[in-house]
């Protein structure tokens, strides 16, 4: 089953977001701090990583560079959950190291599409190694 670690601070975009995962099946950890998301990723090796970028505290930039910069969680795709139509927000998720972003608010259709073409990249073992086939 594959483990989805949701970063959010905002509770109806939390549920909304857990709700989407728990229809495509997946096992969902969730955090609503950068803080607490970086202790579940050592923790529990996520598959895929669900990223609010505006967050209390760290923002989800930072959390993201410091993810991409330990070679133990360097592989886990992270994408960035961004406002629509602010193209700044894109383009600082990229720069920051994030493998895609999602926009906000959800359009459910393509969120499990996109969750789904990710989870689909696989990795045989989380953080350490993807699948290359
Ligand atoms: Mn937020």
């Amino acid at each position: 089953m594959s483990r989805v670690l949701v970063v959010e601070d905002n509770n109806a975009n939390r549920e909304l977001v857990v709700a989407l995962l728990e229809q495509e099946g997946c096992e969902i950890l969730v955090a609503g701090t950068a803080e607490a998301g970086l202790r579940l990723v050592r923790e529990a090796r996520p598959h895929l990583i669900l990223m609010d970028v505006h967050l209390p505290g760290m923002s989800g930039y930072e959390a993201t560079k410091q993810l991409k910069a330990d070679p133990v969680t360097a592989r886990i795709p992270i994408l960035a959950v961004t406002a629509q139509a602010m193209k700044e927000d894109e383009t600082r998720a990229q720069q920051a190291g994030c493998d895609g972003y999602i926009a906000k608010p959800l359009e459910a259709k393509a969120f499990c599409e996109t969750i789904r073409r990710f989870l689909a990249q696989g990795t045989d073992e989380p953080g350490h190694r993807k699948k290359e086939d």
